[in-house]
């Protein structure tokens, strides 16, 4: 069948470990290809992206080749797929089995031990090794794109692989699971399903937040669970007693077993993390490509992928080695348009929350002394995270001129220099400004 064949012509262009990966694991679906429209159907979500990013075109161009037709393709997962040919089916298998849902390539031997995530690394490893013994629950915190859900991933294909029953869900997806068999009164159902599992993989519960009846119902799944010795792994953006709107007794249950936290990873990690990535997808970059990357982008991996791939396919595209200018030029563009979603009020907003000031003291004439060091980054962050200009900053902080701005700017920054924990403080915040912007979209 044509469709395979492509496949196969594909699989001469392109890495070993990516056509294994990826490409093998596509089906072609002749019943719903036109003569000008290939469909391929993945495993899941993930493999269809990737396919999607990176040989979608490629696939279309062996079309053209081998038939002359201009071809699109299209790559679905096989619930799309299902629900295309028969809609009653899908919606009666709507919150299905949930161990496809891992995704195979998280897993430990691929993720970078730092010491930033050392901890976290370990606790989740000893967990995999001994579910129900070694620390139950075990709970992993730290910020967006560190490794979280990696973490939670890889006990998950550990234990697959060892035939134990393993269900993995966001937070979302349980409540929708929840409120779904609520919705049809099969409640029988959804306990069956999370109860009855030797490990329970929950993400980002700090979702919890407010919503009373789902804490209810996570709060009976925890207990049961932990009476049979099941191991329970749940993530979050914060350490538990932080999360806002969450009943107490859920925060002490989370708190019963180990709490690990991920930071920042350093830039050696980061370093080392942009290789793994880059050996996981056949993708070549020079050691000073990688250095620029891992100094100039910020410790989100996940956005640091981005800027790979990106880079993967500009050079694909128009057949040209990927070199510094190329690596230059693909992260400012990406930076340009994450600052394009940064207001000055966010800066203002999110340090004055951290620090304890009030928004319109920071603004204030005052010299109190946290006051002038609270103004001072907001005006570096200001200056590092948005386009403005000093005098524009200068203006808005009703400062005389940009020589005032310029004052602060190398004040924060030799403040940077001299003082770690300084530093952290300002990366902190300016993370937490960038994922204000990102949550807005
Ligand atoms: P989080 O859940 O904390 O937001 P993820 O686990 O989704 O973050 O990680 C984002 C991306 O970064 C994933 O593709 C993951 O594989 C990658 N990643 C994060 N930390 C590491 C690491 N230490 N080694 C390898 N890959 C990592
Ligand atoms: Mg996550």
């Amino acid at each position: 069948m044509l469709g395979e064949k492509i496949l196969q012509m594909l699989q001469e262009e392109i890495p070993k470990a990516e056509y294994e990966r990826y490409i093998k694991n596509l089906a072609y679906d002749e019943e719903s290809s036109k003569a000008d429209e290939a469909v391929y159907v993945a495993p899941n979500l993930f493999i269809a992206n990737w396919v999607k990013t990176k040989y979608r075109h490629k696939i279309a161009q062996l079309f053209k080749l081998q038939t002359g037709i201009e071809t699109s393709v299209k790559i679905l997962t096989k619930k799309g797929f299902v629900q295309k040919s028969t809609p009653k089916e899908a919606k009666a298998e709507v919150p299905s089995s949930t161990s496809t849902k891992i995704n195979p390539t998280y897993t430990f031997e691929n993720f970078v031990v730092g010491s930033s995530n050392q901890f976290a690394y370990t606790a989740s490893l000893s967990v995999a090794e001994n579910p129900g013994k070694a620390y139950n629950p075990l709970f992993i915190y730290g910020g967006v794109g560190l490794g979280k859900t990696h973490l939670l991933h890889a006990i998950g294909n550990f234990n697959i692989k060892k035939n134990k029953t393993v269900i993995y869900a966001t937070i979302e997806q349980f409540l929708n699971d929840f409120t779904y068999h609520l919705r049809n009164e099969t409640l029988e159902r959804f306990r069956e399903k999370y109860r009855q599992c030797d490990i329970l993989l929950i993400d980002d519960v700090q979702f919890l937040s407010g919503k009373e009846r789902t804490q209810e119902e996570f709060f009976h799944t925890f207990n049961e669970l932990h009476n049979d010795n099941k191991q329970i792994v749940l993530t979050s953006d914060q350490h538990p007693k932080k999360i806002a709107g969450l009943e107490e007794r859920l925060k002490s249950r989370f708190e019963w077993g180990l709490i690990a936290d991920i930071q920042p990873p350093e830039l050696e990690t980061k370093i080392a993390i942009i290789k793994k990535k880059c050996e996981l997808d056949g993708i070549h970059l020079d050691d000073e490509i990688v250095n620029y990357i891992a100094a100039n982008m910020d410790s989100n991996i996940r956005e640091i992928e981005g800027v790979i791939l990106k880079l993967n396919a500009y050079s694909s595209l128009v057949g040209q080695r990927i070199d510094l200018s190329l690596a230059k030029n693909v992260l400012s563009e990406m930076q340009k348009e994450q600052q394009k979603n940064i207001s000055l009020k966010d800066i203002v907003d999110v340090v004055s929350a951290e620090l304890n000031i009030k928004p319109s003291e920071i603004k204030s004439k005052s010299r109190n002394r946290q006051i002038v060091n609270a103004r001072r980054m907001v005006i570096y962050l200001a200056r590092t995270l948005t386009p403005n200009s000093m005098p524009a900053l200068a203006q808005f902080f009703g400062m005389k001129d940009h020589t005032s701005v310029s004052h602060a700017m190398k004040k924060v920054k030799e403040m940077i220099e001299k003082d770690a924990d300084f530093k952290l403080q300002i990366d902190e915040l300016a993370h937490k400004i960038k994922n204000l912007g990102s949550e807005q979209k």
